[in-house]
């Protein structure tokens, strides 16, 4: 693992995607998950920085708090995980926590990683935060598409623990993968721990992720390829219209909460 430490202007910055402000602590991600969104990070990057092999640290100036942040919240993060094995060593999301813990702002955390409990102690003297775990997968795809992610069973763990210590939580079934995410299955071995629930479909704008899925594709599960083909490649959008209206229909009937769902 190549690691650096990378100057960087502002540790927060406002985000179209949340509508407040993100901080991504770490350029890369060591998780080195086969369909990462993020990929695009690699842009302007040495063309020998392979994704899940390099993180860099990023080094804030200051950790002033922008005024007049209002109602928005601060959420890490959008492009690394801030829970990422590094941390535990180089603390960078530690620090940003130690930074805003006295504010207002309702900071949400998600992440693939068990070692977010190290900072049980400090989200539970913070005013508002809610910790979140992407989970799509049982333990043994996790081992080919998120290698070095805490597995599945390990995230759920961790949530029971942060659930039975008040911690506001929530599960983002994200990315589903057709016909492999058994999203009703997660939904039912994480209720009585979530807060609320998130889901997202698979994207795959990055041409690596599209090769590294169906590769994965062509070798674990040849007898899906065409079906993944027609998804992802000839854009039918039938397989997830059809799963968005019956995950509708479960949290309905389930009364279950859920903030985002895809269209
Ligand atoms: S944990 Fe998130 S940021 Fe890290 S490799 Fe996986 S998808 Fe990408």
């Amino acid at each position: 693992m190549k690691v650096s430490i990378v100057p960087a202007k502002n540790f927060m910055n406002k985000s179209n995607l949340t509508g407040g402000f993100t901080c991504n602590p770490y350029v890369g991600c060591m998780h080195g998950c086969i369909y990462c969104f993020a990929k695009f990070m690699l842009r302007g990057r040495d063309k020998a920085d392979v994704w899940g092999k390099f993180v860099d640290i990023k080094e804030f100036p200051n950790y002033s708090i922008p005024r007049n942040t209002g109602e928005a919240g601060l959420y890490l993060s959008t492009v690394t995980d801030c829970y990422q094995p590094l941390e535990l060593e180089a603390k960078a999301t530690r620090k940003v926590l130690e930074a805003v813990k006295e504010s207002n702002l309702l900071v949400t955390i998600l992440t693939k990683s068990k070692h977010v409990l190290r900072d049980l102690d400090l989200f539970k003297s913070m005013k508002s935060i809610e910790v979140g775990f992407s989970i799509a997968l049982s333990d043994e795809f996790a081992e080919v598409m998120e290698p070095f992610a805490s597995k599945p069973s390990e995230r759920l763990e961790a949530l029971k623990t942060l659930k039975a210590n008040n911690i506001t939580t929530f599960v983002f079934v994200a990315p589903i993968i057709p016909y492999i995410t058994d999203v009703f299955s997660i939904i039912d071995a994480a209720k009585p721990y979530a807060d609320y629930f998130m889901f997202d479909s698979l994207n795959l704008k990055h041409p690596d992720n599209i090769k590294g899925i169906l590769n994965y594709v062509n070798t674990y599960h040849p007898e899906l390829k065409t079906k993944f083909e027609d998804i992802f490649l000839r854009h039918d959008h039938t397989f997830y219209d059809n799963l968005r209206t019956d995950i509708i229909a479960y949290m309905n009937r389930e009364n279950l909460k859920y903030k985002y769902i895809y269209d």
